[in-house]
């Protein structure tokens, strides 16, 4: 007890550092919107905790919107997901089982993407022990070299499931290295690659588009495709202007202000020095909070439609911000300024720190109050 409040009402009332808000609406709509593009089946991407997101409040969502097909990367992940999902899902594994992990897998009914002939062989042994088909999807590289079984393990691979029998292999997929870039030649490329693989595989069905992939056309979608970043409103092509939906609004308090002279050092290592008498903001962002270091001196945060420059490096808890432009105390402790929303999407954001609209979403820090509306 303090003062007569009980902690929780306390703490309820503690005003926020910041308030990252996540529109479920527009979820379901961006996973709605890629079902109307594609005749395939439409799997949702929901590793990594949906992308930082969070994959209870996402995966729920997905599900009464009538998607039933989600992909994790870790078998962890597929456990905890489990949880929450209906039993009629079905939970995919990109990253694969480690050998001894075949069996929980297996009782947990999640299945693996076996990603080479070992971790077929291995998926084989499990349901002879455990005297039931135990269902798969075969992955196969076709030109990323990063998962997915070798060209000189293919007919190996064939053959084993050829006498096993015991593993039916739902899809026969493979991944695109640069979906995103409509004209890029490596998709054509990885596309004969993955043709010749399903002439060999005809008895199952081919699962290849990411996201990008599904912009790039019919013949990259067969029976099921994999959507991620669209689904959480990133931009999937560079060939049109984004069509989905933003998800994220993230807003940021400002935690001190201050006027200086001109020749004033501002931030770790002094790099910024004011040109003149500056208006600055201390905002309650940092590197901790998943806004990347590569920010400093180059992003920008808005006020109302209005640019404020971020001044200095960015640290791990904070970050400085030239608020001049503003008539004189606009700002004050406890505004909140738009780091992510209509003036600055995740893809804005994500250009001005030299990275992509995924590495922003997973790194968005937990220490703010979460919204889902
Ligand atoms: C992450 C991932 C996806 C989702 O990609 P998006 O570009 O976000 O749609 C699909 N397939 C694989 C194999 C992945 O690793």
């Amino acid at each position: 007890m303090h003062g007569g409040l009980d902690e929780r009402t306390l703490l309820s009332n503690i005003p926020p550092s910041g308030v990252l808000t996540i529109d479920l609406g527009a979820v379901r709509a961006n996973y709605s919107k890629l079902k109307e593009m594609t005749g395939a089946a439409v799997a949702a991407v929901v590793k990594a905790d949906a992308y930082g997101l969070g994959a209870y409040e996402v995966g729920r969502a997905l599900q009464s919107e009538g998607c039933n097909h989600f992909f994790v990367a870790h078998l962890q992940e597929g456990f905890s997901l489990q949880k929450v999902l209906s039993p009629e899902s079905s939970i995919y594994i990109l990253n694969g089982v480690q050998p001894g992990g075949e069996l929980g897998c297996a009782q947990a009914g999640l299945i693996p993407v076996l990603n080479s002939l070992e971790q077929t062989r291995r998926w084989c042994e499990a349901a002879d022990l455990l005297k039931r088909p135990l269902p798969g999807i075969l992955q196969f590289d076709t030109g990323m070299s990063r998962l997915g079984i070798p060209a000189d393990e293919r007919e190996a691979v064939a053959a084993l499931l050829e006498t096993t029998q015991n593993v039916p292999i739902l899809f026969a997929m493979s991944h695109l290295a640069s979906a995103d870039e409509a004209t890029n030649k490596q998709n054509a490329a990885q596309l004969a690659q993955m043709r010749r693989i399903m002439s060999d595989f005809h008895w199952t069905d081919m699962c290849f588009a990411n996201s990008g992939g599904i912009f790039l056309g019919a013949h990259f979608h067969g029976g099921m495709v994999r959507s991620g970043i669209a689904v959480y409103g990133g931009a999937p092509t560079d060939f049109i202007e984004n069509p989905m939906r933003p998800v994220v609004r993230l807003e940021v308090a400002v935690i001190q202000t201050r006027e200086v002279p001109a020749g004033t050092k501002i931030g770790y290592g002094g790099t910024h020095v004011a040109q003149s008498r500056m208006r600055l903001a201390t905002i309650a962002a940092g590197y901790a909070d998943g806004l990347p270091r590569s920010l400093s001196d180059r992003g920008a945060v808005y006020y109302q439609g209005h640019r404020l420059p971020i001044v200095g490096r960015v640290s791990m808890d904070s970050m400085t911000i030239d608020v001049t432009g503003l008539p004189d105390g606009t700002l004050d402790l406890g505004s909140m300024v738009e780091v992510i929303g209509p003036n600055q999407s995740i893809d804005q954001l994500a250009a001005s720190a030299g990275t992509i609209s995924y590495e922003i979403l997973t790194s968005i820090g937990t220490r703010y109050s979460r919204k889902y509306c």
